[in-house]
């Protein structure tokens, strides 16, 4: 998923035109329960998930999808008259920008808090993480060690000159795992750091993490920024050439400051003007069940938030790495910071 965009008017109306049905018939059969869903995840597993809920608690699911920002500006525009009652999406960025813009509600919840451990929710409770994404390291395993990729700081080293493939900086992913190098590390380091990585860019940045992974398979790098799931796709999914691509290519799991590797998260919010709170907080909870994160995983490949819920397969052979404690809230605050910082350093 990608960062704001500024979108050509036409799009916009379409945008709009197209969505506005669901948010209209909104709770329009008399006595019925809806929610309505504001999702940036666009899985088809997850229409599953969105079955099973209205079967174990006849609530009618209202999904409207777009874009993260897409979605926001959309709420802020819709005002106190937004039909929104959820907002989910993959990146905290985009949960705390919502949360910036007023667009939540604190919720207590006992369920939440006991599923959801303290560093992967808003401390608020304006917003909680139900399944996590390490942003960590492919890389060709013929040519590296796994010991000279076991640290963020590495891949900034001489060892990599024009030997790293990254996409681009208003990537979410990038922008969030800079900003937990500036929450560890403090702004100038993060800002050398960053330096370092556009000093071993081995081209200039292009497509999403699989053509990055793609890329070291093809040679044309050492070693790719990616978010593990997608890894885990390409070398367990219906496609043979990606599985190719990753008996050549394996995943590593840097870390920062020696307490593991950097993890993001898939989570949401209830919306601040919610006509059917309760039943977005049913929504919320459903998500961070222990079944739901279970079908998460098995489908979409990232990994449970919650401890008690062990990785299944196929990702639970990429699931033995320590996560780093930060908290999300942390590293999504830094987004803005990254941008000017990355923006600084020549990372396009
Ligand atoms: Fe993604």
């Amino acid at each position: 998923m990608s960062r704001s965009r500024l979108l050509a008017l036409p799009f916009l109306l379409a945008f709009a035109a197209g969505c506005s049905e669901g948010a209209k018939d909104a709770g329009a059969k008399a006595g019925e329960q809806v929610v309505n869903l504001y999702t940036a995840r666009h899985y088809d597993s997850d229409k599953a998930l969105y079955d099973r809920f209205t079967r174990e608690t006849g609530i009618r699911i209202n999904r409207i999808e777009g874009r993260p920002d897409e979605l926001i500006a959309r709420m802020r525009s819709e005002g106190k008259t937004s039909p929104a009652d959820l907002f989910i999406t993959a990146d905290a960025g985009a949960l705390w920008r919502a949360q910036q813009a007023g667009l939540f509600q604190p919720i207590q919840s006992e369920t939440l808090t006991a599923r959801i451990p303290a560093n992967l929710r808003e401390p608020g409770g304006n917003w909680y993480g139900f399944m996590r994404r390490a942003r960590v390291v492919a890389y060709d395993a013929a040519k590296v060690k796994p010991e000279e990729i076991d640290d963020y700081a590495k891949l900034a080293g001489p060892r990599f000159k024009g030997k790293l493939c990254v996409r681009s900086s208003d990537s979410v992913y990038n922008l969030s795992l800079v900003g937990a190098l500036i929450e560890a590390w403090g702004r100038p380091r993060a800002e050398a750091w960053a330096k370092g990585v556009v000093a071993n860019m081995a081209r200039p940045p292009e497509g999403g993490d699989r053509d990055q992974i793609r890329a070291v398979g093809a040679g044309v790098c050492e070693i790719a920024l990616t978010n593990s799931y997608y890894y885990v796709r390409m070398a367990t999914g219906g496609d043979a050439a990606d599985r190719k691509v990753t008996q050549k290519v394996k995943l590593g799991f840097p870390s920062l400051e020696g307490q593991g590797s950097h993890v993001n998260l898939s989570g949401g919010g209830v919306a601040a003007n919610a006509p059917n709170k309760a039943n977005a907080v049913r929504l919320l909870e459903f998500f961070a069940s222990a079944e739901s994160q279970r079908h998460i995983a098995q489908n979409n490949n990232e990994y449970p938030a919650s401890p008690d819920v062990p990785a299944p397969a196929p990702v639970d052979a990429y699931a033995k790495f320590t996560a780093h404690p930060m908290s999300a809230a942390a590293f999504a605050a830094r987004q803005p910071e990254a941008q000017s910082l990355m923006s600084a350093a020549g990372w396009r």
